[in-house]
């Protein structure tokens, strides 16, 4: 199955508008001869509109951080699909397991989430994956599957046609500490499986599932060289664009 691979940066709560402008224009020109191979960033809110006039024309994507999914409303603070997508942005990260540590998120909310995403015609990226003390008790199984059924519940496979699952084991994000290529191949071939049944076979084969977890240049083509590895969603190594680039122009081993 040719699955375009897909290297998405999360930039969290780091650079202002000025900031993500320059790293955002770097990479534009560092990535410009990349081929067949999707790129993401995904900086903060109010950076969105000023770094969509500077990659529109480049082959970067304009990914958000989040969204909320009432169309409108008294909800202060919070910002709706349609705002993204006039905004320029074409895919969203849903559910980050920062947000559900520290936003009381969950897996209901994120399911009325990529349904506002969908909604809106944006790719939605959910995020799902096991804390350490899960994976410790040997739940990992049983916690993906929860996040799968429920964050995916009500919806059929032709309205998920670009959503993409994010694997991001909460003790390998932002520790230096990755899962190993093996680990996350098996995780990987567990949640297509689980997709397989839950939905059906085609749309199993043909949904991207990208890590995140400690992704780094050194790293990243051995998690590639994996079957089940469509991409990489990387936060600390994506905040620059030298650094972000050889991640994304990996040594293509598959
Ligand atoms: C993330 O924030 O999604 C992430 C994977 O972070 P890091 O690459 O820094 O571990």
């Amino acid at each position: 199955m040719n699955r375009i691979p897909l290297i998405a940066g999360n930039w969290k709560m780091f650079k202002t508008g000025s900031q993500s402008v320059e790293t955002a224009l770097s990479l534009a020109e560092l990535s410009c001869d990349v081929k067949d191979i999707d790129i993401m960033i995904a900086p903060p809110f109010p950076a969105l509109a000023l770094v969509n006039e500077k990659i529109r024309a480049s082959r970067i994507h304009l990914g958000a951080q989040n969204l909320f999914y009432e169309k409108a409303g008294a909800y202060t603070g919070e910002v709706s699909a349609e705002m993204l997508k006039e905004t320029g942005v074409s895919y969203v990260i849903i559910g980050h397991s920062e947000r559900r540590q520290y936003f009381g998120e969950t897996n209901e909310s994120v399911c009325r989430k990529i349904r506002a995403a969908v909604d809106s015609a944006l790719a939605p990226v959910m995020c799902i994956g096991e804390t350490e003390d899960e994976k410790k008790e040997e739940k990992t199984f049983y916690v993906l599957d929860k996040q799968i059924e429920n964050g995916l519940k009500g919806f059929r496979s032709d309205e998920l046609s670009d959503l993409v699952i994010a694997y991001e084991p909460v003790w390998a994000i932002g520790t230096g500490n990755s899962a190993t290529p093996d680990q996350v191949q098996q995780v990987h071939r567990y949640i297509r499986t689980k997709i397989q049944k839950f939905f059906n076979r085609k749309f199993a084969e043909e949904t991207r599932i990208i890590y995140g977890g400690s992704v780094k240049p050194d790293n990243i083509s051995e998690l590639m060289a994996h079957d089940d590895v469509d991409g990489a969603l990387v936060g600390g190594a994506s905040l620059d664009a030298d650094n972000f680039i050889k991640i994304i122009k990996y040594n293509r081993m598959k």
